[in-house]
């Protein structure tokens, strides 16, 4: 299943190897390959959603949500703080056209931009 020629359907389908750190019924977290803090996971769902913009689900936003602080919390960053993120379209800095939460900690984080 997934949208063809996804990389992102390709790594919930496991096509693409990646270090997957959480998975529920609905999403799964996996570290990013080019992590931009100690702590860089990136949560997708398990079906194709391209961006922000096309996600009408509440539920699954909500799966979304609830997965960032669990991860967040699974991670350690509970005490000291994190941040979680989700670039949409070309102005949004978004790269991969498959939906996705960034969780980022470990380190002080500055201003967004
Ligand atoms: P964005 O620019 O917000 O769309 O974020 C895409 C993220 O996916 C970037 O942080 C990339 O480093 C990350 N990424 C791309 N390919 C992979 C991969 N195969 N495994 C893990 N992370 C990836």
């Amino acid at each position: 299943m997934g949208q063809e020629g996804c990389i992102f359907c390709r790594i919930v389908g496991g096509a693409i190897p990646s270090e997957r750190v959480y998975e529920d019924d609905f999403v799964i977290g996996i570290r990013d390959i080019s992590p931009q803090a100690p702590t860089h996971i990136l949560i997708l769902p398990k079906i194709h959603i391209a961006s922000l913009s096309e996600l009408d689900d509440p539920a699954l936003a909500g799966q979304l949500l609830l997965a960032a602080k669990a991860i967040a919390l699974q991670e350690g960053l509970g005490a000291r703080g994190y941040r979680v993120a989700t670039n949409t379209g070309e102005w949004g800095g978004q790269s991969v056209f498959h939906l996705h939460l960034h969780v980022l900690g470990g380190r002080q984080l500055k201003g967004l931009g």
